[in-house]
């Protein structure tokens, strides 16, 4: 998911601004998008299914007014969190105020917080991590003086991996979880105003020059025209950023913890052309995410690199689309090969990850109906073989190919003359002179940095979200 926050001290079009931040921050989550004006302190919100472009128009915008400082949301959906109803920013009324919040991440304990908080009288209305979030903030705020004094509260209450940008009506408040697992960076525009992101593209994109990375467990205060640290919660455990940021989700055009995404991903695809070299005449990377990986591995190959794939533009990422034969639809329109640059050739095909190997057997298929001669997958990143808790969308193991087969069995399936994968131990020096303290590979490893998951699961909100659908 992407959030995004824009603070400053003057009334101004913080509604357009917040609307070109959720544009960059796209890629992060196609399933809705949202925005929270703060005009002092009255809050004004739009929010809705779709893309960010569909979602806001110039009225629509138009209708938010202008404001101090804003928020803003793309989300990312995983089965039975979906519709409209878990749209964000999320505003809530509060005995001592408004609270507007976007949050990115999952908690692995909102299952018991939940409980907790509904024994105490509250009531949800959806079954997203953010009203749990807020809920554990509103009933700190209870005693605590200030709105990031509660959320310093709360947080030591949350496991999981989350970052978080909330709004009161004097405030923007912004926050990462003890380990790090999710990005959240800030920075200032020339206007004064700062500016708050899950990416760096998204700063770049609103003209903000980025300041930092927020720490592990940090919360960085927006208010009174400055920028205030407090690091109380951090430092309480080991930082483990999340890997697949510079695997997958992040644009290569950003830089996490001091490395550059194309530069991590470059060297993932060299990592692999060592580990699993093949005489091959072409390599071709699987758009977007796969094109640095597939660049690294024509250069430490020496086999030259073509663009033997093209990307329909104006689909998102086949993978956000929930449910199996959606997704396999939208492969098919996604995707069309050039026959010219692969046709009797002997292809290395390039992809950032092979998680259910749905996408791997399609390509490999185009590759050879446009007359490629043989096709050598491989795969930027490790096997996958634990699902994410975190909220990255990494299915349950008995989806995962490589739970269940083996690698020369998942060539066959998918159809490929060879496969490789990134290797476990490379994985880490794909971010090599990163500023990070450690990394979470646990969808690979399966050493995970919280504990197991307590999911808040009712077959109340499965129903309703089905029959949503
Ligand atoms: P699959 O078809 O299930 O093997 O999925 C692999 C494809 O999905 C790759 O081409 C990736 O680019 C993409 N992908 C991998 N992980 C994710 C994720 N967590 N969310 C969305 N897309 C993903």
């Amino acid at each position: 998911m992407g959030i995004f926050g824009i603070y400053g001290e003057e009334q101004g079009d913080v509604a357009s601004v917040t609307y070109y931040g959720l544009y960059a921050l796209q890629h992060r989550g196609q399933e809705s998008a949202g925005i929270a004006v703060n005009d002092d302190g009255v809050f004004s919100i739009h929010k809705g299914a779709g893309l960010v472009g569909d979602v806001f128009c110039h009225e629509t915008l138009a209708s938010l007014g202008r404001g101090s400082m804003a928020i803003g949301h793309t989300r990312y959906g995983t089965l039975g969190t979906r519709g409209t109803i878990n749209a964000e920013p999320l505003a809530v009324n509060h005995i001592k105020g408004r609270l507007a919040l976007a949050t990115d991440g999952c908690l692995v304990n909102s299952g018991p917080l939940r409980r907790e908080l509904e024994l105490g009288g509250m009531i949800f209305h959806t079954s997203s991590d953010a009203e749990i979030i807020s809920g554990a903030i509103i009933k700190e705020r209870l005693d605590a003086p200030s709105i990031e004094e509660a959320l310093k509260r709360a947080m030591r209450r949350f496991e999981g991996g989350y970052a978080i940008v909330l709004m009161s009506p004097s405030k923007i408040v912004a926050a990462r979880d003890m380990n790090g697992i999710h990005t959240l960076v800030y920075g200032r525009r020339q206007d004064g105003r700062f500016v708050v992101a899950s990416e760096t593209s998204a700063l770049d994109a609103v003209g903000a020059e980025p300041i930092r990375e927020l720490m592990p467990g940090e919360i960085i205060v927006f208010t009174d025209g400055e920028a205030r640290s407090i690091t109380d919660n951090c430092a309480t455990a080991p930082e483990r950023l999340c890997i697949f940021e510079y695997i997958y989700t992040a644009r290569p055009d950003s830089a996490i913890a001091g490395v550059s995404v194309q530069e991590a991903r470059r060297r993932a695809g060299e990592l692999l052309a060592k580990a699993h070299p093949v005489e091959a005449d072409v390599v071709v990377g699987v758009p977007d995410s796969g094109l640095d990986a597939a660049l690294g591995y024509s250069e430490a190959s020496g086999i030259p690199y073509k663009i033997g794939l093209i990307k329909n533009k104006y689909i998102g990422r086949t993978f956000i689309a929930p449910g199996q034969d959606n997704r396999e639809d939208k492969v098919r329109i996604k995707l069309n090969p050039i026959a010219a640059a692969v046709k009797g050739k002997r292809v290395v095909l390039v992809d950032d990850s092979i998680v259910r190997g749905t996408t791997s057997a399609r390509i490999v298929k185009l590759l050879r109906a446009a007359g490629a001669t043989e096709v050598h997958l491989r795969s930027s990143a490790p096997k996958f073989l634990n699902p994410c808790y975190y909220g990255t969308d990494i299915d349950s193991r008995e989806m995962l190919i490589a739970c269940n087969y083996t690698t020369d069995e998942i060539a066959k399936i998918v159809g490929a003359d060879t496969l490789g994968f990134l290797e476990l131990s490379d994985v880490e020096k794909i971010a090599e002179g990163t500023s990070a303290g450690g990394f979470c590979k646990a969808c690979f490893d399966g050493n995970y940095p919280t504990p197991p998951m307590q999911k808040y699961v009712s077959k109340y909100d499965t129903k309703k979200t089905e029959s949503e659908a």
